[in-house]
C-alpha cells in the first residue's frame, strides 16, 4: 500500500491492529434526494476504498428519513454512480427506512431510562431555549414529564394523533453543554408525509442524529466517515451508542474535509434548482459537476477516482482548483484515445493543380501512445480547413495558412494559398491554393519550411455531425446562484465536419480532434444519422490561456508580451512525434522522478530544459518542484536566449528550490525572487535576505492579521458561518494579500478554520 497514508488509513490500521475490529465495515450513507455529485465520489472512493484496501466491507446506505424529498429514480441514479465509478456494495442495497421500528424501539428505551423526553415547546420556542454559545440554555417545563406520560405521547405520535410540529421527542443530556448540540438534541419529529417506501406507515421519523449512529450500529459498521460539518455532532453519536448501552465493537464517527471545487456549486439544493428551473437540461446535462453529467460528458471512472487519489483527504477544508479535475481527463485520455480530424468552422479550398483522388494512411495514434491502428484519409481537389486556420492580415506570431505562407494539412501535403474569393459582403467564402506533389507527409522532399500542421477534411467524403462545446456553467470561482451562471456554458455546432472513419469505422467512442480537444459520442442523442458529439475538455487549460490573453493586451507595453504570445501560438503549433532519446528521457522524467505528464513532456522536448533540469537536479534533489519552476519560468527566458546568456545558473535555481522546500518562502515569493534573478543574477538567499522576504510561519505574527481581516469583514463571516463555506477561500486570500504573500499557506488555512469556528 501507499506509504504515504491518509489520516483515515491510519486510524483504521491501528484499530486493526489493536484488536478493536474483526472487520473493516464502512458505509457510504447518501441521501436520496438528488443525483450524486463530484464530492459524493471523493465519499465513495473514500468508504469503498477504505473498506477494499483493508479487506473488510462497504455498504450502500440510503440515508432516507426525509419522506418529501426522496425519490427511487435518487436511488437508481446512486446506484448507477457507485458501479460506474467501479465499486460493489456488500449485499442489497441497505435503505435507514427499513430500521424505522428498531430505531423507534430505542427510542421507546431511552424514554423508559428517563433519557428522553416529549417536548411541546413550539420551533421558536424551542431555538430560543437553547441560549447562545455565551450563556447556557434552560430546560423545557416538559422535561419534567413521567415516563409513563412520555411513552403514551410518543406512542401517540407515532400513531399519527398530532399535527406536525405539535411535539418532539428529545434525548435528555445537559442544556448548559457547551457544546449547543448537545442540548436536549430532537431525535423524533412529527411528518405527515408520503414516504417514497415506508408509504403512509408511520408519522414520526427520525433525525440524523438519531438513526444514523443506530443504522451504523445495526449494520455493524466499524468506521463512520462523514464530512467535518459533522464534528460536533459526533458527542450525540457516542451518547446515543453509550447510553442505550449497545455493546463494544461498536462504530465510532471519523470526518475528513468536504470537497469544494471552484466555478462549481455542490450542494444538491443548488443543483436541484437548475434542474427545475430548466437552466440545464437535466441532472445528466453535461455541464452539471454530477456524476451523471461527469459521465455523460465523457469523464472515465479512472480520472474521477485519480482526481480523488491527487486531492487526497484531509482534515481542513480548502477550494480545488477545476483545473485539477481537467487535467485529470486530459491525463487520462492523452494516453488511450484516437486522434482524428474535424473541422468546426468549414472554410473551403480548392487545390487547383490537384486531380483526381488518393487514400491517405494516417495512424490513429502518435507515436508516444502505445496504441495501433490506422485510417484512410480520403484525399481530394476539394477540402474544408477551420476558418480561423487561414489569416488574410496575420498578426505576429501566426504559424498557419496565410498569403505569403504555405501550410502542411495534416498527414497530407503542403499547400500554398492563390487566391481569396470573397463573397459581396468581404467574407471570405473559398480559398484557391496549389499543393506541393513532393510534400507528401513521410516522404517529404520539397524542402518547403512550414511552422505548422493544421487539420482538415476532404469536401466529398466528410460527415456532418453536431457539436456541442461545453465552457464553464459558471463564471465567477464562488459562485453562489443562478446569478453566477456563465451565458455562454454552451454552443452549439450544428454542421461541423469530420472524416469519414470516424462514423463508419468507430475505432472509439472518445477522440482527440486533433488540435481542439477530446470529444466523445454523446451517449444518449447519437445517431448513425445524426451524430452528435460533446467536447469534454480542451488540450490546454483555456482559461488560462484567456486570462494570459487578457494580460497580454492590458499590458502592452510590457517587454512579456512577445513571449506571452510565442507561448500561445506554440500551443497551436503541431505537436511532433518523439525521438528515442526523448522518449526514454520522458520515461525518467515521469516515472523515476514523478513529473506529471505535461511537464514532463515540456521539459523532454528542450534540449535546453532538459539539460538546465538535470545540472539543477545535481544540486538539489527535488525533481518536482525544479521541474515546474524551469518548466515555466526558466523556460520564459530560455525562449529568447541561451543558456549561456541568462544571468542566473542552474546552481542558482536549485537553490531557490531548496529555500522552497523549506519552506523559507512560499511559491509567490519564490517568483518574485526569480523576477530578481532575472535581471540581477544575485543569489536567491541575498535577494530574500535583502528585501526581506521570508515567508512568515509564526503563528503569533499571523493570528492577529487573520482577527483583523475578520473584524473587517462581518458580513463574510456570517455568511460563512451559515453555510457558505466558499467564502473560506476569501479569507485565506484576504491575509495572503496583507502579508504581500509572505504568509505560509498552510498555516494561514489552519488558524483560519481555527478562528471561523
Ligand atoms: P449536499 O449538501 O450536496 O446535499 P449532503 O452531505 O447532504 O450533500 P448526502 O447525500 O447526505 O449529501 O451525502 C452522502 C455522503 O456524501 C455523506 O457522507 C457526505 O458527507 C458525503 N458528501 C456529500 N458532499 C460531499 C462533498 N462535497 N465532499 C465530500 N463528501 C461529500
Ligand atoms: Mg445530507
Amino acid at each position: 500500500m501507499n506509504e504515504s497514508k491518509d489520516f483515515l488509513r491510519v486510524i483504521v490500521e491501528e484499530d486493526l491492529k489493536k484488536g478493536k475490529y474483526s472487520e473493516v465495515v464502512t458505509r457510504f450513507p447518501p441521501e436520496p434526494n438528488g443525483f450524486p455529485h463530484i464530492g459524493h465520489a471523493k465519499s465513495i472512493a473514500i468508504n469503498f476504498g477504505i473498506a477494499r484496501d483493508y479487506k473488510g466491507h462497504c455498504n450502500l446506505r440510503m440515508d432516507d428519513t426525509n419522506p418529501t424529498t426522496e425519490d427511487t429514480r435518487y436511488v437508481e441514479a446512486l446506484k448507477d454512480a457507485v458501479e460506474w465509478l467501479g465499486f460493489q456494495w456488500e449485499g442489497n442495497v441497505r435503505y435507514t427506512s427499513d430500521y424505522f421500528p428498531e430505531i423507534y424501539e430505542y427510542a421507546v428505551q431511552l424514554v423508559k431510562m428517563g433519557k428522553a423526553y416529549v417536548d411541546s415547546l413550539s420551533e421558536e420556542e424551542i431555538r430560543e431555549y437553547r441560549g447562545t454559545v455565551m450563556e447556557p440554555g434552560r430546560r423545557s417545563v416538559y422535561a419534567e414529564r413521567s415516563v409513563e406520560e412520555n411513552l403514551d405521547l410518543l406512542e401517540r405520535m407515532k400513531e399519527g394523533e398530532f399535527k406536525d410540529g405539535e411535539h418532539v421527542l428529545r434525548a435528555k443530556i445537559d442544556m448548559s453543554a457547551a457544546n449547543m448540540k448537545m442540548r436536549d438534541p430532537l431525535l423524533y419529529r412529527i411528518r405527515h408525509a408520503h414516504h417514497y417506501r415506508t408509504g403512509d406507515a408511520w408519522h414520526i421519523y427520525p433525525m440524523y442524529d438519531f438513526g444514523h449512529c443506530l443504522s451504523d450500529y445495526i449494520e455493524g459498521v466499524s468506521h463512520s466517515i462523514c464530512t467535518l460539518e459533522f464534528e460536533n455532532n459526533r458527542d450525540i453519536y457516542d451518547w446515543v451508542l453509550e447510553t442505550l448501552g449497545l455493546s463494544a465493537p461498536r462504530p465510532y464517527q471519523h470526518e475528513f474535509a468536504r470537497l469544494g471545487i471552484n466555478y462549481t456549486v455542490m450542494s444538491k439544493r443548488k443543483l436541484l434548482e437548475l434542474v427545475n428551473e430548466k437552466y440545464v437540461s437535466g441532472w445528466d446535462d453535461p455541464r452539471m459537476p454530477t456524476i451523471a453529467g461527469l459521465r455523460r460528458r465523457g469523464y472515465t471512472p479512472e480520472s474521477i477516482l485519480n482526481f480523488c487519489h491527487q486531492i487526497g483527504i484531509a482534515k481542513a477544508n480548502s477550494m480545488v482548483d477545476v483545473a485539477q479535475l481537467e487535467f485529470c481527463i486530459r491525463d487520462d485520455l492523452n494516453t488511450k484515445v484516437p486522434r482524428v480530424m474535424c473541422v468546426l468552422d468549414p472554410l473551403k479550398v480548392t487545390i487547383e493543380n490537384y486531380e483526381g483522388s488518393e487514400e491517405l494512411d494516417a495512424s490513429y495514434y502518435p507515436e508516444d501512445v502505445p496504441k495501433e491502428g490506422s485510417r484512410k484519409l480520403p484525399f481530394s481537389r476539394e477540402i474544408f480547413i477551420e476558418r480561423e486556420d487561414f489569416s488574410e492580415n496575420p498578426p505576429q506570431g501566426f504559424f498557419r495558412l496565410t498569403l505569403e505562407q504555405p501550410v502542411r494539412l495534416k498527414h497530407a501535403y503542403i499547400i500554398t494559398c492563390k487566391e481569396v474569393i470573397k463573397d459581396g459582403s468581404g467574407t471570405i467564402t473559398e480559398i484557391i491554393a496549389t499543393y506541393h506533389p513532393e510534400s507528401k507527409s513521410g516522404s517529404d522532399t520539397s524542402g518547403i519550411k512550414v511552422k505548422s500542421a493544421i487539420q482538415w477534411v476532404d469536401a466529398r467524403s466528410a460527415k456532418t455531425v453536431e457539436v456541442r462545446l461545453y465552457d464553464r456553467l459558471y463564471t465567477c470561482e464562488a459562485p453562489e446562484g443562478v446569478e453566477d451562471l456563465n451565458p455562454d456554458s454552451l454552443k452549439v455546432i450544428k454542421n461541423a465536419l469530420v472524416e469519414p472513419a470516424l462514423i463508419t469505422e468507430k475505432p472509439d467512442v472518445r477522440f482527440q480532434f486533433e488540435r481542439e480537444g477530446y470529444f466523445y459520442a454523446d451517449p444518449v442523442d447519437y445517431s448513425d444519422e445524426h451524430p452528435v458529439f460533446n467536447k469534454i475538455v480542451g488540450l490546454k487549460d483555456s482559461w488560462n490561456k484567456k486570462i494570459e490573453r487578457i494580460e497580454a493586451s492590458v499590458d502592452r507595453i510590457s517587454a512579456s508580451v512577445p513571449r506571452i504570445k510565442a507561448k500561445i501560438v506554440q500551443i497551436d503549433g503541431e505537436v511532433s512525434p518523439m525521438s528515442e532519446a526523448e522518449q526514454a528521457r520522458f520515461e525518467k522524467y515521469t516515472g523515476e522522478l514523478n513529473l506529471n505528464n505535461e511537464v514532463a513532456n515540456t521539459l523532454t522536448r528542450d534540449e535546453k530544459l532538459s539539460s538546465f533540469f538535470e545540472a539543477g537536479l545535481a544540486d538539489h534533489n527535488s525533481p518536482v518542484t525544479l521541474a515546474n519552476i524551469v518548466a515555466n519560468e526558466v523556460a520564459r527566458e530560455l525562449k529568447e536566449k541561451e543558456a549561456s546568456e541568462l544571468k542566473f545558473t542552474p546552481a542558482q535555481i536549485a537553490e531557490l528550490v531548496k529555500m522552497l522546500d523549506d519552506e523559507i518562502i512560499s511559491n509567490k515569493i519564490a517568483k518574485q525572487v526569480f523576477e530578481e534573478m532575472v535581471q540581477s543574477g544575485k543569489n536567491p538567499a541575498q535577494i530574500v535576505e535583502a528585501q526581506g522576504l521570508v515567508q512568515i510561519s509564526n503563528p503569533s505574527v499571523i493570528g492577529p492579521i487573520i482577527d483583523e481581516v475578520i473584524a473587517k469583514n462581518p458580513d463574510n463571516v456570517e455568511k460563512y458561518k451559515a453555510g457558505n463555506t466558499k467564502l473560506f477561500g476569501f479569507f485565506v486570500g484576504q491575509v495572503l494579500k496583507a502579508t504581500g504573500g509572505k504568509a505560509n499557506p498552510q498555516v494561514v488555512n489552519d488558524l483560519v478554520t481555527q478562528k471561523l469556528q
